[in-house]
């Protein structure tokens, strides 16, 4: 047998990390990270925070898994918190972010289509989107990548250019059925929604009657620095996809919708075997204890703004190598000259510092919402000394 045992699609790096300390990860042979990835926005607390961890331990005594089938005390609970945390007026938990946007594409459908309007089913999405990784959510993004080897499509996305309105309103047909779009793009290269595009969709979908939906599985639960991104452009979306963050690296995700927006969702018409399950529900519980208060989303902006500060003048330094630092809060991106991928692998290699590549030549900085200065100062000396001895692979 060639095949390995774990199915081979990722082409996994070097890096078998075995323990997290706070914002560190130690590996097999106890080389110690620091980690600007958190296991891709997952980690907003770091990686032994004793409130998650407690969490888990006494609802896993307690009761683990229960069928959907019976009342929720648990989902109740934390769909209330949620409910008055943002828009949202009803909360479908998930296990995964891509499950989360799957049921709200299929709320979306099923506005129009429970009112009988069999025809509405189109969403309009935006290139170099990225969704998730299953049949629908692959279809939705433009990138030709993720279809390739797994041909058909599912019919119903039209995809147009991230930020060009008068495209978007050119794409409206009698098949529409809303906009779905990540207001700050994170695998697409942090590329921040501008006020006058994100608010033009909002317009476009009160005037044609069109659900605006928002992925927020990224940038969700703190890490732009406000609960949700959209509060930043003083607007709601009608439904929200969140995971990643929301369970802290437990496996948890939600669909969130106005009342109005899921007048499709009825008995019968969806479901998760374990979407909601008492477990996850204490891991975000926990999660929303230590980072759903004011306090604490200050601090992220604050802290947001000093990391931004000292990128924008450490790459003052470096002008062959970064063109500008761009995103929101603790979801930032530096815009590369070079290739982002050899550049983090080196900085992972050789400096112990962990990031993330994405598109749009653009290295993701995801640090845990709870790094401190010592962690940002740390994060200057191994980005400092990675830029300094770094040889770009095409330099000759
Ligand atoms: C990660 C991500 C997803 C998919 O989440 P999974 O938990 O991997 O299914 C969807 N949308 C966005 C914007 C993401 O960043």
């Amino acid at each position: 047998m060639a095949i390995s045992a774990l199915m081979p699609v990722y082409p996994r790096c070097g890096v078998r990390p075995v323990r997290g300390e706070h914002c560190h990860l130690i590996d097999e042979d106890g080389t110690r990270y620091l980690d600007f990835a958190a296991g891709i926005a997952v980690n907003l607390l770091g990686h032994s925070h004793e409130g998650l961890i407690g969490a888990i331990q006494r609802q896993a005594a307690e009761l683990m898994h229960v069928s959907n089938l019976y009342g929720s005390p648990q989902g109740e609970h934390l769909a209330q918190r949620l409910v008055d945390l943002t828009f949202a007026d009803t909360v479908f938990f998930t296990n995964s972010g891509a499950e989360a946007v799957e049921c709200a594409i299929k709320t979306a459908r099923a506005y129009h289509q429970h009112e009988g309007n069999l025809d509405r089913f189109e969403l309009i999405t935006f290139n170099n989107a990225f969704h998730g990784r299953t049949m629908a959510t692959i279809s939705a993004s433009s990138q030709e990548k993720m279809h390739k080897g797994f041909a058909p499509m599912l019919p119903g996305f039209k995809y147009v250019e991230f930020g060009d309105l008068a495209a978007v309103e050119a794409a409206i047909g009698p098949h529409t059925a809303g906009f779905l779009i990540e207001p700050v793009q994170g695998e697409g290269g942090i590329r921040v929604g501008s006020q006058e595009f994100i608010k033009g969709l909002r317009a476009l979908a009160d005037k044609h009657d069109l659900m605006l939906v928002f992925d927020e599985v990224q940038t969700g639960v703190v890490r732009t620095g406000t609960f949700y991104a959209y509060e930043q452009y003083d607007l709601a979306p009608d439904i929200l996809a969140t995971a990643k963050g929301l369970g802290g690296g437990f496996p948890l995700g939600a669909c969130l919708a106005t009342e109005k927006a899921a007048r499709g969702m009825v008995a019968g018409t969806h479901g998760s075997t374990y979407g909601g399950n008492p477990l996850a529900m204490a891991a975000a519980e926990a999660v929303l204890d230590a980072v759903a208060n004011e306090e604490f989303i200050a601090e992220v902006r604050a802290k947001g703004e000093r990391l931004r500060g000292r990128l924008e003048q450490f790459i003052g330094n470096y002008p062959e190598l970064f063109e500008e630092v761009r995103g929101l809060g603790l979801m930032l991106g530096l815009k590369m000259k070079v290739e982002p991928r050899p550049f983090m692998q080196h900085l992972r290699d050789n400096h112990q510092l962990l990031t993330v590549a994405a598109g749009d030549a653009t290295l993701r900085l995801l640090p845990p919402l709870v790094i401190g200065e010592a962690e940002i100062d740390e994060f200057f000396e191994k980005l400092s000394a990675g830029a300094a001895d770094y040889v770009p692979e095409n330099a000759g």
